[in-house]
């Protein structure tokens, strides 16, 4: 099977987006460094609108047919604010479809840059229907989340990144939910380094990738509320593009449980002095729990900050998981 996104796609991707997102620091974290190899933030949770999502969705904004009515996506929240403020970049109508269990502060956040929003059903796959509904309806094209080149090929730039910052990297641990940021990350790192490691990380409760991986093709999980709300959500039964880019690239899955992955918003916040949202801290929640051990130079990618500021409170000063 051909490698659907390649990292002549990826470079180009970099230098279309460059200038309209955020080039993120990367940087050593003492805290997890001691006595053993050292290990790296990437931080894109410095990236505008709080998460690396904006980097696939400006890709393909900035890829789309002129024909397009607008652009429309189904989206646990980042990738909606990401779309939204691309669309808005570009002048152009942005819809936002939505599951109830996405967090209030979320959908604001996509309401406030400007883009409309329609809440629908309770999984991700009933947004999607929302979503063709609006394409083949009023003509808009659709961004979705993860599977998708031109997504992909955005998230893929921060392998760029990483093997810029630290060419001597043997480990990249790297939250999975879709797999658009594992996949195109993944695509990056073992085209220029190949003797590199790529670990997704997800929480256990709703593990869609990891099903689907252990299954051998995309299946369908039950959607279960997480403090790593932004890796909720299915891979979708007619995956096309991240499926086979995380099979064919990522070495290991980890799954973590909510205590882990509070473990890590607790660490990234008193060691690291970095608010992360759940999604963005289980890579470092899997180094505390034992669960991976780095064997050379360690890339940590922290994917977004947007977690309601109570319940990272509450996490940060009460040890309380939910
Ligand atoms: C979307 C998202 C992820 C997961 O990305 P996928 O491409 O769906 O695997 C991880 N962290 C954050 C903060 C996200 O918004």
């Amino acid at each position: 099977m051909p490698v659907a996104v390649t990292i002549d796609e990826i470079r180009a991707a970099h230098a279309r987006i460059a200038g309209h997102v955020v080039r993120t620091p990367m940087r050593q974290a003492p805290s997890l460094s001691q006595g053993g190899p050292s290990v790296h933030l990437k931080l894109e949770t410095r990236q505008t609108t709080g998460s690396f999502k904006l980097r696939g969705a400006t890709n393909a904004a900035l890829s789309l047919d002129s024909a397009a009515r607008g652009v429309v996506t189904a989206s646990t929240g980042n990738h909606g604010r990401a779309v939204a403020h691309a669309a808005r970049t570009l002048g152009i109508r942005a819809v936002v479809c939505m599951s109830q269990l996405v967090p209030a502060n979320k959908v604001e956040a996509v309401r406030a840059l400007g883009a409309e929003v329609h809440i629908v059903g309770h999984s991700q796959d009933d947004a999607q229907e929302e979503v063709d509904r609006l394409v083949s309806k009023e003509g808009l094209a659709e961004i979705p989340p993860f599977d998708h080149p031109a997504v992909i090929a955005g998230q893929g730039t921060i392998g760029l990144e990483i093997i810029e910052e630290l060419p001597e990297v043997e480990l990249v641990l790297v939250p999975l939910s879709g797999g658009g940021l594992a996949g195109g990350i993944g695509a990056a790192i073992k085209a220029m380094r190949p003797q590199a490691r790529i670990i997704g990380i997800s929480m256990a409760r709703g593990a869609a990738m990891h099903a689907s991986l252990l299954a051998g093709k995309p299946v369908q999980v039950e959607e279960l509320p997480t403090l790593a709300d932004s890796l909720g959500g299915g891979i979708g039964l007619a995956n096309r593009y991240s499926f086979a880019l995380c099979r064919d690239f990522l070495d290991e899955v980890i799954l973590l449980s909510e205590e882990e992955v509070a473990a890590g918003i607790r660490h990234a916040f008193a060691a690291e002095h970095e608010i992360v949202e759940g999604a963005a801290g289980v890579g470092i929640a899997a180094l505390l729990a034992g669960k991976v051990r780095p064997s050379g130079p360690t890339a940590i990618v922290l994917s977004g900050r947007n977690i309601d500021p109570g319940l990272h409170r509450r996490i940060v000063e009460e040890g309380v998981a939910a």
